[in-house]
C-alpha cells in the first residue's frame, strides 16, 4: 500500500527530479503491506502489517473495508501514526466479535500504549477509541489459518520484526539481518525488502546492499520498499539485476500464505 520512507516521496519542500517526477511510480506513501487471503470457506481475511500517516488514504486506495488483524514491525511514526484511523473499522468488527488483534513486541506494545494512551490505558475514557487489543507478539503467531513468523532484523541499534508468511517475507527498515533470520528466510518465492538510497545511513541499508542480501536469500522475485527521493523508480529499476524491481505504491502480487497445507 506504500514504498515511500518516513517522510514520503515527494519529499516536503524539495524539488529534485524523482519529488518532481511525472511518473506515479515516483509517489510514495509511508510503507505498508495488505494481504488478503481466502480461508476454505471462501470467508476473506484482511492482515496490514503496520499503519503509517498514510494508512486512511491507503484503505481507501485499496478498497479495505474490514480487518482480522495489524502486525507490527516497529514503532518508529511512519510505521504507526495511522493506529486512530482502525477505529471505524473495529466498531464493525466489533460489532462482529470483538476487538481488533493488534500484535508487536515487548518494546513496540509499550511505545504504542504510550503515544496511543486514550486508547490504551485501563483508565481511557474516551468512547470512541478504536475497539483494538495489544498483544505481545509470539514467534508464530496464527490469524484464521495464516502463520506469521517472526524475522527479527536490526533498524540500527534497535532490533525490530520482520514477518515471514507462506513463502514471503516482508522486511523493512533494515540496516542487518542476523544469521539466525537468514535461516528462516530460506525457500522463498518473494521477498520485499526496504532499500532507501545509495548514500549509506546510519539505520537502513542502502541499495548495493539490499541487492547483496536479495541475492544471498535467493527469493524468485525481490521487491524494494521504504525508499527514499534518491531513487528514481524506472532509472533505478534499469540498474537492478534480473528477478530484482522496485515496488510502487498499489502493487499487487500474488502470494501463497501458505494456508492450503494447515
Ligand atoms: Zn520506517
Ligand atoms: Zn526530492
Amino acid at each position: 500500500m506504500g514504498t515511500g520512507t518516513s517522510t514520503g516521496v515527494p519529499t516536503l519542500g524539495c524539488n529534485c527530479a524523482v519529488c518532481t517526477s511525472a511518473d506515479p511510480h515516483d509517489r510514495r506513501l509511508r510503507p505498508s503491506v495488505l494481504l488478503r487471503w481466502r480461508e476454505p470457506d471462501e470467508r476473506e481475511r484482511v492482515v496490514v502489517i503496520d499503519t503509517g500517516p498514510d494508512f486512511r488514504e491507503q484503505a481507501l486506495r485499496n478498497g479495505l473495508t474490514r480487518l482480522d488483524a495489524v502486525f507490527y514491525t516497529h514503532s518508529h511514526a511512519d510505521h504507526i501514526m495511522g493506529l486512530d484511523d482502525l477505529r471505524p473499522l473495529s466498531f464493525t468488527v466489533f460489532r462482529e466479535g470483538g476487538p481488533i488483534p493488534l500484535y508487536a513486541t515487548p518494546q513496540a506494545k509499550a511505545a504504542l500504549e504510550r503515544v496511543f494512551d486514550y486508547t490504551f490505558s485501563p483508565h481511557a475514557t474516551y468512547p470512541n477509541r478504536a475497539r483494538v487489543e495489544l498483544h505481545e507478539l509470539e514467534e508464530r503467531t496464527r490469524v484464521h489459518g495464516a502463520e506469521f513468523l517472526r524475522v527479527p532484523v536490526m533498524h540500527g541499534q534497535m532490533k525490530i520484526t520482520g514477518y515471514r508468511f507462506g513463502r514471503t517475507a516482508y522486511l523493512t527498515d533494515v540496516s542487518a539481518i542476523p544469521e539466525a533470520s537468514f535461516e528462516r528466510l530460506m525457500g522463498l518465492d518473494t521477498l520485499i525488502i526496504s532499500a532507501l538510497r545509495h548514500k549509506p545511513h546510519p539505520t537502513h541499508a542502502t541499495l548495493e546492499q539490499a541487492v547483496s542480501w536479495a541475492q544471498r536469500i535467493g527469493a524468485r522475485q525481490t521487491w524494494f520498499t521504504h525508499i527514499s527521493h534518491d531513487l528514481g523508480h524506472e532509472e533505478t529499476n534499469l540498474t537492478l539485476p534480473d528477478g530484482i524491481r522496485m515496488a510502487y505504491d498499489g502493487l499487487s502480487i500474488p502470494v501463497d500464505m501458505g494456508t492450503a497445507n494447515q
